[in-house]
């Protein structure tokens, strides 16, 4: 037997309590605690746009800094950490936890390094924490930071793929609450805030948009030779490279489906994707009498991201003032094509099977991905491996299922590094 599965079938049994699942009351505001912030994976595209959005809602009492987060780019957490004086900062890459040290020695800022140091600074009790790291490696400071009940405004989609459905349990039991910033997911929490029950139980489909990225009208035959600079040119959002990549074969899609079914309670066949390519819409419900209730906005995750910090009050616009809302000419949506992106069928087999396969299609997604930005791996096998290593986990854990608390993490972390274990070899046989 695999020491892996071993050590998933002697976990002791433990009573799951059925905790509702904690997504931040409509009625209630985001900071309606106190004013500590922390943001996790703080010099990241989500991260600095959070910063921004916080700036400009500061108010006369101003935010407390508790702890900001990086993995590299010691410089950018240098100048954040002397712009907004946290009490901690913490980089994940120990070989520049040195630089920070000498250049924050005159502060009184504490200094924390490698995952242990993010996870310490996760920890530091705050009321307020945007989990903006990329992929799993997100999920145990998430977890950590929510073990203070926080309210999170959460961007890492890879926290609810990764640790399945019982990443919302364990945070319920923590008692935090999660405000989806993900704009399709804050966009269907807003349209849902504005509903009665009843009208929510008139939802037939919930649907995400997705714009198809830089390669919808790409003939087909060309997707084998794309480089990681066409893929990451994403024609509407401004984003970090791994999620620039993943919507270029809509794998984002198929990880943000499996994000909002676990988030909203929705059943997989009820949640779908499709095709708009300006961007403008981001989230829509088709109701039981033929209609559509959608919610837009220009595509700027400074819009979401600020919603999170004003809600239930509304900020002001980013851009300059206008009485108008900037229709665009046209707004187009059709139905995916899931030859042009199979990475969205993969995410979709992989939400029925399960947890485990969830993890692995990420895990499995997340090193291909890598790979494929070091130019190891051709852009259109991201997709089929990622399925591959997906379909063979799913089968080696079929019937474990996530609990709550420490095992959710324990669980996730054996299957994504099968998961990846897996991949590495599949892409070494594919260079060899
Ligand atoms: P990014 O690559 O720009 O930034 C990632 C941040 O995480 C950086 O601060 C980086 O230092 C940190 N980080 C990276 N690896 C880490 C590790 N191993 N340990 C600790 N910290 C680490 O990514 P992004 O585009 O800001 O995306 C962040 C998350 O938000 C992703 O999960 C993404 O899917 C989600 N998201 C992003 C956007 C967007 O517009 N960028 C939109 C919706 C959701
Ligand atoms: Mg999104």
């Amino acid at each position: 037997m695999h020491k892996e599965t071993t050590l998933l079938k002697t976990a002791p049994a433990k009573e799951v309590k059925p905790v509702t699942a904690r997504l931040h009351p409509f009625d209630k505001p985001c900071f309606g605690r106190g004013r500590r912030v922390t943001i996790l994976g703080a010099t990241g595209s989500i991260g600095l746009n959070t910063l921004a959005a916080l700036e400009r809602n500061a108010g006369a009492e101003g935010f407390e800094f508790v702890a900001l987060t990086a993995h590299g780019n010691a410089d950018l957490l240098i100048e954040l950490a002397l712009k907004y004086r946290p009490e901690v900062v913490a980089i994940g890459d120990t070989a520049q936890a040195d630089k920070v040290r000498d250049a924050l020695a005159s502060t009184k800022i504490e200094i924390f390094a490698g995952e242990a140091g993010v996870l310490q600074a996760a920890e530091r009790p705050a009321d307020w924490v945007c989990a903006a790291i990329v992929g799993a490696a997100g999920l145990a400071p998430t977890l950590k930071a929510a073990a203070n009940g926080s309210v999170i405004a959460l961007a890492n989609k890879e926290c609810l793929v990764t640790a399945g459905s019982g990443f919302m349990r364990t945070v319920a039991g923590f008692g935090a609450t999660i405000f989806p910033v993900d704009s399709e997911h804050n966009a269907l929490y807003h349209l849902l805030a504005g509903l009665s029950a009843d009208r929510v139980a008139a939802i037939k489909k919930y649907y995400l948009t997705a714009s198809g990225g830089p390669f919808l009208r790409t003939p087909l035959e060309e997707l084998a030779s794309v480089t990681p600079e066409q893929a990451v040119m994403h024609p509407n959002w401004s984003m970090g490279a791994k999620i620039s990549v993943d919507s270029a074969t809509m794998m984002n899609k198929g990880l943000e489906i499996i994000e909002a079914c676990r988030l909203f309670h929705i059943p997989p066949d009820k949640c779908g994707a499709v095709i708009h390519p300006q961007s403008f819409a981001h989230g829509a419900l088709f109701m039981r009498d033929g209609s559509v209730l959608t919610y837009m906005s220009p595509p700027d995750m400074r819009i979401p991201l600020q919603s999170a910090v004003t809600w239930p009050q509304t900020g002001e616009a980013f851009s300059a003032p206008t009485d108008d809302f900037p229709f665009p000419s046209a707004l187009c949506f059709e139905p995916p094509n899931y030859e042009r992106f199979p990475a969205l069928r993969a995410a979709e087999e992989a939400l029925r099977r399960g947890d485990a396969a969830t993890a692995a299609l990420n895990a499995a997604n997340e090193v291909c991905v890598r790979a494929f930005l070091q130019k190891e791996l051709r852009f259109d096998r991201i997709a089929c491996t990622s399925y591959e290593v997906m379909s063979v986990i799913a089968d080696k854990y079929a019937g474990e299922s996530v609990k709550e608390g420490t095992e959710v993490l324990a669980f996730s972390l054996v299957v994504d590094e099968a998961a990846r274990r897996l991949t590495s070899e599949k892409i070494r046989r594919f260079n060899g």
